[in-house]
């Protein structure tokens, strides 16, 4: 059952609440390896289903437009306090609506419409709001893009410096959903000062890291910082914009009122509590778990023979190229999901196939090492991946089942917050 508890709802709306109960089971059995998900803890879910999702607050604290903000004020100053303490920055926003929203506000603050911005490549392991060509963003500017080596799999920082002198853009990023390696923020910083660039560092996978101290920060590097909140840093659906003081009124006033109306305040208050879980000196611990996991399925998944894109990985994410094993991504991805391994298709630099069915997975640790797997457990789980990717390639779906059964049986022994299966 749900902690808290969800009586309500299953009284007024069975139909929704079987759903929430189903989908919460399905969270409780499966070895849940996408990369930008988490489990938030009870309290996160509490703030995120408060009373506070009734109130419109437009503005910022001590400047609304609507009256009754005697206890939403201080709730988003203790989330901006706590967010410039952990991350160690002079200025935060916590009202984007979620990480692409935030990522628009960045354009909005330094760019005119047609002006040129360089990212990594989306089929490289960027985002889409990086100036990718679907996106508003690479419609209404002029994107620049960088790669990462055929050689390595990491980012190919030479092309980005002579790139961002020859076409000098206005705004870099550096970040983006598929990068399995430490980013070089300095590195960055330098090529954005020589180029005259604003640098945006977007976290929005690895900021649990950076909180706990398991990968370098951005901060004093670059100007913008842009994070989700839900990804590595266990918080609720939301994002942040952080920035040096010159940049505060820039960012602000681009965050509202240049594209938002009212912040969503039950996320701003779930945002402060997740803030305050991660300045616990036991988040430290819990993201250097999640490397040390990911360093060790990437190992045994190494001893199995397969391909990862740049050899390893130095924080949550594992990016896997099935090319040698004869298998794409998609249909290796479907048969993990009916196996209890939920994962998804990715990309992988360089690739032949079409972006919808294309050669790779990505895998993160974060759920399970919330859930409390270490180590130990992944040479098992690189087992069942590799038992189910080789049953793909030969089309022997009883096995799926079997290994479903034996991932329930592990996961029983690591509870998850936020439900419990009812005794
Ligand atoms: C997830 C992600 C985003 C977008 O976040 P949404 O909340 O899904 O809009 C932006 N940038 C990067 C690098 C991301 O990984």
């Amino acid at each position: 059952m749900h902690q808290p508890a969800i009586p309500h709802l299953h009284d007024q709306d069975p139909d929704i609440a079987g759903l929430v109960e189903a989908e919460a089971r399905r969270q409780y059995e499966k070895i849940r390896l996408i990369a930008s998900e988490n489990y938030v803890s009870p309290a996160v879910l509490e703030a995120t289903g408060s009373v506070l999702t009734n109130k419109y607050s437009e503005g910022y604290a001590g400047r609304r437009y609507y009256e009754g903000q005697q206890n939403v004020d201080p709730i988003e100053l203790l989330a901006i306090e706590r967010a410039k303490a952990l991350f160690g920055v002079e200025h935060a926003n916590v009202q984007p609506y979620s990480g692409s929203p935030a990522n628009l506000a960045v354009y909005m603050a330094f760019l005119d419409p047609g002006d040129k911005v360089m990212g990594l490549s989306l089929p490289m392991g960027g985002h889409l709001t990086h100036g990718w060509s679907v996106s508003a963003t690479g419609k209404w500017f002029t994107p620049v893009r960088y790669d990462v080596r055929a050689d390595t799999g990491r980012v190919d920082m030479d092309q980005v410096r002579d790139l961002a002198l020859k076409e000098r853009p206005k705004l870099i990023w550096c970040g983006g959903t598929a990068i399995p390696r430490t980013i070089d923020f300095p590195a960055f910083a330098e090529i954005a000062r020589e180029a005259g660039a604003v640098l945006a560092a977007d976290i929005a996978h690895i900021a649990g890291l950076i909180a706990g101290g398991a990968h370098p920060s951005p901060a004093g590097h670059a100007e913008v910082i842009s994070t989700t909140t839900h990804k590595t840093l266990r918080g609720p659906r939301g994002a942040m914009l952080m920035s040096t003081a010159e940049h505060a009124k820039a960012i602000d006033k681009a965050v509202f009122p240049g594209l938002q109306g009212g912040p969503h305040d039950h996320t701003t208050a779930a945002i402060a509590v997740a803030l305050k879980e991660a300045a616990q000196p036991d988040f430290a611990g819990y993201a250097r778990q999640i490397v040390a996991n990911a360093r060790a399925l990437a190992d045994a998944l190494l001893e199995r023979g397969y391909d990862l894109v740049s050899g390893g990985t130095d924080n949550h994410l594992i990016l896997i190229d099935l090319t040698n094993k004869g298998v794409a991504g998609k249909p290796a991805a479907q048969a993990l999901d009916r196996a209890g391994i939920e994962l998804n298709y990715n990309a992988v630099p360089f690739d032949p196939r079409k972006p919808f069915d294309p050669s790779g997975l990505r895998l993160g640790t974060s759920s399970i090492t919330t859930r409390g797997l270490t180590e130990q457990q992944m040479p098992q789980v690189a087992a069942w991946i590799d038992d189910v990717v080789q049953a793909t390639a030969k089309d022997d779906e009883a096995v799926l089942a079997r290994i479903a059964d034996q991932v329930r049986e592990l996961l029983a022994a690591y509870p998850m917050p936020g439900w419990a299966p009812t005794p």
